[in-house]
This record gives structure tokens, sequence and C-alpha cells, in this order.
């Protein structure tokens, strides 16, 4: 078996490039595809060698996912979910008896694992949730009712989340982590529900009444709000990988496609629109690469001990990604006509495989709300007046280099309403995603300086359009 992750990522792109009829079927992945790909090494890119594993870099397991991307939207949120989710945080943050039994029994019995946060009455507020967990015996009884987990009903290790119950039997507020088995008593998994898309992954409502044992509970150097935080903004993250790879094959297909589909007489190619169409998904597919790039590096310098990374950078790089995504899955559909509306190809699946992302691991809406409260509130703690002193703060967001720049002026405003706020937050997000794809490209071994000038054309001319929206509120507001 391979050694490296670069090799293993080598033998999976090889691998899957040889069976995409089997990737694109509507009905999913047979379990023996799971089995071929821990033969395959896939999952010991996520584990360390200690453990059996060949971990070294987080870059190089976002490599591994956004090639996985590339043959199939479906295979790489598989992956993702299982590392950043389970294997990822198991090896950061549970006692190390149980991290090494764990990721072993993980990589012997080739199995399959996920995280278990979102509740039927709780999913953004994840604070809220009612899955509670007491001090009994050697451990903690755990209860409670989780839905729409990736994997539900097949994932044998799971990460799940719950707050304390007190004696009065309120809810403490902190959240914890408990690592939970399938096939342990009173561990009972419900029904599955007929997702819209992402099918070959499944979902589902499951109930448990567990006995948990004490090294079961993750725990970090600092606070358990810290572990969470740190889970998800490194899973918010690292979805950029995703959204490269995936933006990639749809730029692939949809280039292929034009040049070949012959509409009155002539190429599509040859029509300005499809032009228009072409150049907005390649602009997203530059921005997802380098925003993956970007974020590989953030998470490569978060090495060693438990640390909170940023979580502004976090936010950003997943909304812009997400978004950009599905901008790119509904133009590959649009160019394809009737032969994108099929669930057996992948432009077809990624028109509706590409929309959850947008609300998993963060609603955006939610985040983008977050983005602009947060800097509106740094802005106002420190007395800064613009936008782009206010990024300034954020050091590891690299500061966009432009002429004419007057965005880098526009004034932090309080936002009184949300609408506003999310609109500034998108405006933000697009900004700082500038001089991502700067920063990026300014290293890069191949400058690929049209493709690059193309891309922050694209950003600029979405920050435009959301600061031109926002004027037009506010005349609307104060001319009423
Ligand atoms: C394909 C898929 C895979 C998933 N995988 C997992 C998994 O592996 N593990 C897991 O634990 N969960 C998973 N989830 C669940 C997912 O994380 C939740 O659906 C998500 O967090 C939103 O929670 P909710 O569905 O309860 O929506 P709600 O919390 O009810 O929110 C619905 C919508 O309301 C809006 N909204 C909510 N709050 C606000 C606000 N404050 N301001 C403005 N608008 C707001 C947002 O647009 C939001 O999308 C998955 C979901 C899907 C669809």
């Amino acid at each position: 078996m391979n050694d490296t992750a670069t090799g293993i990522r080598a033998e999976l792109d090889s691998f899957l490039s040889g069976c995409h009829p089997l990737l694109d079927r509507p009905e999913g992945f047979r379990r023996d595809f799971v089995d071929q790909l821990h033969d395959l090494g896939a999952f010991r890119v996520f584990i360390p060698p200690e453990h059996g594993g060949v971990y070294r870099r987080y870059s190089e397991s976002m490599a591994l996912v956004s090639t996985a991307a590339y043959h199939s939207l479906e295979l790489s949120l598989m992956l993702g979910i299982t590392s950043s989710l389970f294997l990822m945080p198991v090896a950061r943050y549970a006692p190390a008896e149980t991290r090494g039994r764990v990721l072993a029994d993980f990589l012997d019995r080739r199995l399959l694992a996920g995280m278990m946060m979102t509740e039927p009455e709780y999913g953004t507020n994840i604070m809220g949730i009612q899955t509670n967990f007491r001090p009994e015996g050697a451990g903690y009884h755990l209860q409670g009712a989780k839905h729409w987990a990736g994997l539900s009903g097949v994932g044998e290790y799971w990460l799940v989340s719950a707050r304390k119950a007190r004696d009065t039997g309120a809810l403490g507020r902190d959240v914890d982590f408990f690592i939970v088995r399938s096939d342990q008593p009173g561990f009972q998994f419900d029904h599955f529900y007929p997702a819209a898309g992402l099918t070959s992954i499944t979902y589902g409502l499951t109930r448990f009444d567990v006995q948990v044992p004490a090294e079961n509970k993750l725990c970090g150097p600092h606070t358990n709000i810290r572990v969470m935080y740190d889970i998800l903004n490194r899973s918010r993250i690292s979805i950029a990988s995703i959204a490269a790879g995936a933006t990639r094959r749809l730029v692939d297909e949809a280039a292929q496609w034009c040049a070949g589909r012959v509409v009155f007489g002539k190429p599509l190619t040859a029509y300005e629109q499809v032009q228009h169409r072409l150049a907005a998904m390649q602009a997203a597919g530059t921005v997802c690469q380098a925003a993956c790039t970007y974020a590989g590096a953030l998470l490569d310098a978060h090495q060693g001990p438990e640390l909170f990374i940023e979580m502004l950078a976090a936010n950003i790089v997943k909304v812009t990604a997400t978004d950009l995504l599905q901008m790119a899955a509904h133009a590959g559909v649009q160019l394809r006509g009737g032969q994108g509306f099929r669930r057996d190809h992948y432009t077809g699946k990624a028109f509706t495989d590409s929309r959850p992302f947008q609300i998993f691991e963060g609603s955006n809406d939610v985040l983008y709300e977050a983005i602009a409260a947060q800097l509106i509130g740094e802005a106002r703690k420190l007395g800064l007046a613009t936008l782009g002193e206010t990024l300034a703060r954020h050091p590891t967001l690299p500061a966009p280099v432009m002429a004419a720049d007057h965005l880098r002026d526009l004034p932090m405003a309080t936002e009184d309403s949300q609408v506003d706020r999310v609109l500034f937050g998108k405006l933000i997000s697009r900004y700082a995603c500038i001089g991502i794809v700067q920063q990026v490209a300014a290293a890069e071994a191949q400058p690929r300086p049209e493709l690059v000038a193309s891309a922050i054309d694209y950003l600029r001319a979405e920050c435009e359009g959301f600061q031109n929206e926002r004027t037009t509120r506010f005349r609307a507001r104060y001319s009423a």
C-alpha cells in the first residue's frame, strides 16, 4: 500500500477516472466501493502515522478531497464527513488510549464514521441542543435524538454533541462531544430521509439512550466550546477543497460540451452569452482553487496542539466557495440544456448536490451576517472607520491590491437591519477573496494572469452589485 498522501491521491485519481459510470449512478455507491476506498488507503490520509495513517499536513488531506470532488461531489462529502467531522477531531482531541483504539478499529474493520450535531428542533442554533449527558458509574449516560447526520444508518462510529444535565434538570451552556458506536445497546437508528440530492450518502433520524465510557469524551486544553468551534472552523474552511475540485470538473464538462454542441449552425462557444457563462464558471473555479490553497496553508500553519483558528477567514472561505460552486453548477446545467437536467451525469447531479453546501456547516445567510457583525463590532470597539482598516486587523486575510479601490474606504457604518448586514457580509467576503486570489496567484510557479484577472473582475463585479443594492436600500429607507 502507498505510504504518502501524494501517492494515495494519485492512485485514487486513477481508480476514480476508471469508474465514472459507477459514480454517476443515481442510486449511489455500493458498500464494496467503500471497501475499495479503504484498500486504496484513502482514509489513511486523515490519520496520523502513529495510528496507521500517513497524515502529515492538512493541505495534503484537502488535496485528496479535492481530487475526489472532481470525480464525485458525493464521494468528496463522504470523505469530508468522515475526516473533518470524525477522524481528525478524534486524532486531535480524544484521550491517547481511546484515539489509538478507535482509529485502529476504524482502519482494521474498514468502517465509516460521522458527526451528529443537528436535532429536529435545533440546527442553526447549535448551542440550543437538548441531547444531554450526566455522569453515571465510570462514564456518562447520554440521551437524545439527532437527525440529518450524513452516513446515518451506515456509519459505525459517531461524534455526538451534548450538553451537561445539571442536578436541577437545566442544561449547561457548554457543548461536549462523545464517541458513540452504532452497535452499542441503546443506539437506535429510526428511519432514513428521502434527500433531494447527495443521495449516495444516507441521512435520517437516530435516537440514543446509551452509556459512554469516560474516556470517550473529547477534551481540549481550553474550554469545550473552543473545541467545538475549532472542529467547525476547520470543517468549514475545508469545504473549499470540495468546491475547488467540483468547479474544476464543471468547467471541464461545460467547455467540452459547448465546443461540441452545434446550435443554429454554430458551436455554442461562438455565442457571446455562452462565453459569458463559461467565463463566470471559470472565475468560480479560479476563486475556489485559490480559497482551497489559502485554506490549506492557513490550516497547516495551525498544526500542533489545539488552537481556535480564525473564524472570520473560515466563514469567508466557506460562504464564497459554496456560493460560487452553486453558481457554477447552475451555469453548467443551463449550458448543457436538457442533457444537463439528468441525475446520471456529473453536471445534473451537481445542480441539486451543490445546494445543501449553502445550508450545512453554518447556513450561509447566518454566516454572512456573522461576518459583518464581527467586523462592525471590531470597528466600533477600536474606533476604526473603514473596511480596509478593519480587515487589516486580521493579518491572515491578505489585503486586496487594486487601483481606485473605493471599496477599501467604505465606512464601517452600523447596519441596523439584518438584510443590510447580510449584504455587507457578502460584500466583505468577495472583497477579502480578491486578496486571497492575489496572494495565491503571486506564489504560483506557473502564473495564469488572464484567469486571475478575470476572477478578480468577477469578484469585483459582485462587490459592486452588493454595494449598489445597499445604496438602493439606504435611499429607499430615507426617502420613504
Ligand atoms: C445534505 C445534508 C447533510 C447534512 N449533514 C449533517 C451532518 O453530517 N451532521 C449534522 O449534525 N447535521 C447535518 N446536516 C444538518 C445541517 O447541519 C442543518 O440542516 C443545518 O445546520 C440547518 O439546520 P436546520 O435544518 O435545523 O435549519 P434551521 O435552523 O431551521 O434554519 C433554516 C434556515 O433558516 C434560516 N435561518 C436560521 N437562523 C437564522 C437567523 N438567525 N437569521 C436568519 N436566517 C436564519 C437559514 O436560511 C437556515 O438555512 C446536514 C444537512 C443536509 C441537508
